[in-house]
């Protein structure tokens, strides 16, 4: 079996599915847009089999290494992927959002008047939005929890007194 070029995993493809480096950099816009796809499909698969384990970390560390195409095409649809992957509140949340804004980087070097950059530039500020307000939302749930905790403690405790507890 072949190794990875870059991280030295077995692969069997093209795509490795432990680092998502190409072992054959694709030449043109087709190969690019097929390779992204097998990328895809082998974080997805990663993502599948890291969920068995409990884990998404490896997914995280996945997409922050996964080959990058250069055709305008492939950086528009590579950065809507990562965008679409990208959940609020999971792990490998910051990678989605990192590979976002590195494709949209890329594109706007190779496409400077590509229409499409204030497109993805717009997705990435709402999604920075709706992270924002899920740890808003996540932070306020756990305050209001440690509110009613201490609330149950101190009427337990008033109550056990009322009630002659605290007598000898
Ligand atoms: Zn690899």
């Amino acid at each position: 079996m072949a190794e990875c070029k870059i991280c030295g995993a077995p692969v069997t493809s093209n795509v490795c599915g432990f680092c998502g480096g190409v072992q054959t950099p694709p030449v043109g816009r087709e190969e690019e847009l097929d390779t992204l796809n097998a990328l895809v499909e082998a974080g997805q698969k990663l993502a599948l089999s890291d969920a068995n384990k409990g884990s998404d970390v490896p997914v995280a560390t996945f997409w922050s290494t996964a080959w990058m195409p250069t055709h305008p095409d492939a950086l528009a649809q590579a950065a809507m992927l990562a965008l679409q992957g990208a959940m609020p509140g999971a792990e490998e949340y910051d990678a989605f959002m990192s590979r976002a804004q590195a494709a949209l980087d890329g594109l706007r070097m190779a496409a400077p008047t590509d229409a499409r950059s204030q497109v993805i530039q717009a997705r990435i500020a709402e999604k920075r939005e709706e992270a924002r307000k899920h740890d808003a939302e996540m932070s306020s749930f756990y305050l209001k929890f440690g509110i009613g905790f201490v609330l149950f403690v101190v009427c337990t405790v008033v109550f056990l007194y009322l009630n002659g507890a605290f007598e000898k």
